[in-house]
């Protein structure tokens, strides 16, 4: 089989994995049929699987349906409301008053219904076609990157939550950001990152639970910050954003499975804030969080 890198076109690609992954929530353990090579480049540092799933696959409900068990909205704005906390605390919500926003994959709107009212107009970017009367409500709705570009819009703010893990280019979709925002915008970028603390202490147990045939991309700061560079972005910050309180990798430890914040033992929100804070100094956060300014000087 011969792989070629899709960021850096290199030949030198190793197979660092070679299981059947997961295609479904973890709680049913619905794996591939046949293993799927995940790989890892030796020039740019990529990793990704050897092939991808089809865009329609987000479209229709199914993506939905089979990892959370449901494509009903309410059950997917459940699921992730409670990260948006720190979201929006990251970016710093009073940053956005007066200011235009895209959400570049908007899921269920989560995100944009925590800043509705501090932004001046928000805008929806998201394929899933059974959220669209949903987002409408509130924003602008358009159901790729490039059907935004093409209406000429321009934002202030242009964020991409877990997004970009999931597509086939990830060069073109941050060059979409950049070109989405004014001069002197900004754009955030959160994806999961592949040196999370549980690869390290969890093993083959986190990696069943981790990759999945939706998620293409699994990215570290190299990796990250040569897509960058390749989609012309300037002026970048990469750093952390761990989601998990300590309980969640004890829960992994113990039971071998996610427990997400449920796991409140011993340790409290004081230490907890503290933990998060140094797993993310340390690079070894669930997220990759990056921020990149938007200049002049940039395009
Ligand atoms: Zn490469």
């Amino acid at each position: 089989m011969k792989i070629e890198c899709k960021i850096c076109s290199s030949s030198a690609i190793k197979i660092i994995r070679n299981q059947k992954i997961r295609k479904g929530s973890f709680k049913k353990r619905v794996f591939t049929d046949e293993p799927v090579a995940l790989c890892e480049c030796d020039v740019c540092g990529s990793i990704f699987l050897e092939k991808f799933c089809d865009v329609s696959f987000y479209e229709d409900g199914e993506y939905r349906e089979q990892f959370n068990n449901s494509r009903d909205i309410d059950v997917n704005q459940l699921l992730h409301d409670e990260e948006v906390n720190d979201v929006v605390h990251r970016i710093g919500l009073h940053t956005l008053r007066g200011k235009t926003v895209a959400d570049f994959g908007a899921g269920g709107g989560n995100f944009l219904d925590a800043v509705i009212n501090f932004a001046e107009k928000t805008y929806a970017i998201e394929p899933a076609k059974h959220y669209h009367s949903y987002l409408a409500k509130n924003s602008d709705v358009f159901p790729l990157g490039e059907d935004f570009i093409r209406s000429g819009t321009k934002v202030d703010v242009a964020t991409s939550l877990s997004v970009i893990e999931h597509l086939d280019d990830p060069v073109q979709h941050i060059r979409e950001l950049l070109d989405s925002v004014v001069e002197g915008g900004t754009v955030y970028i959160k994806t999961p990152n592949y040196n999370d603390i549980l690869s390290r202490f969890a093993g083959e147990d986190f990696f069943d639970y981790f990759i999945r045939i939706s998620h293409s991309w699994y990215f570290n700061e190299q990796s990250m910050s040569y897509i960058l560079k390749k989609a012309n972005a300037k002026e970048f910050k990469i750093s952390y954003f761990h989601k998990y309180n300590i309980g969640n990798l004890i829960g992994w430890l113990n039971e071998k499975k996610p427990k997400g914040n449920k796991n409140n033992i011993v340790f409290d929100d004081v230490f907890n804030a503290f933990y998060k804070k140094y797993i993310e100094q340390k690079g070894h956060g669930s997220h990759l969080w990056i921020e990149i300014k938007k200049s002049s000087k940039v395009q």
